[in-house]
């Protein structure tokens, strides 16, 4: 399995249909894509480096995926825990596919589609700490370790997010521009 990266930091230009089909060269927090996933960092760092992982196709259920799709999820799993392990020194991953935003009445997202929800799968890979870690002078804290997380929209700004996609990206082996 390949990883593709862009050596420019990508421009933003969302799809408004549904910004989980953005193209990975749209995606201005990329961190890398594969045949059918793309991996962004997660705008909430509520845990530092969790990231979204997202079907490149536009797939509603989980069950609709290919083996061929599966198969490479597990790979991306494979490389993206113990990555995340020694980058940040997280204790553990936690991994959710919710997909609730697509099925709630006041502004889905993505949008309905002929009246029906439209969602898209993508995965929360959120990382957990037992202690607090500082990263580039801020200091990351997990209030809630030992149970589900507590979001609490901790929103970065884009140098200091880009500095967290390299220290992700140096940690594996990314293939530049494609
Ligand atoms: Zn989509």
């Amino acid at each position: 399995m390949l990883l593709h990266a862009y050596q420019q930091k990508p421009i933003a230009n969302y799809n408004t249909d549904c910004i989980s089909c953005t193209l990975p060269n749209n995606d201005s927090d990329l961190i890398f894509f594969t045949d059918f996933w793309k991996v962004v960092l997660h705008p909430d760092q509520s845990g530092l480096g969790s990231c979204l992982i997202t079907a490149r196709r536009h797939v509603g259920k989980l069950s609709e995926l290919t083996p061929e799709e599966f198969s490479e999820f597990f790979q991306v799993i494979t490389i993206l825990e113990p990555t995340l392990e020694h980058t940040f020194g997280a204790t553990l991953i936690n991994l959710s596919c919710d997909r609730n935003w697509a099925y709630r009445t006041e502004n889905p997202d993505p949008p309905f589609k002929n009246g029906k929800s439209n969602p898209h799968v993508h995965w929360h890979l959120t990382t957990r700490y037992s202690t607090s870690k500082e990263f580039e002078g801020i200091l990351f804290e997990d209030p809630s370790f030992g149970e589900p997380i507590t979001w609490r929209s901790v929103k970065l700004g884009q140098d200091l997010k880009n500095k967290i996609i390299t220290k992700i990206q140096n940690e594996l082996g990314i293939v530049y521009d494609r």
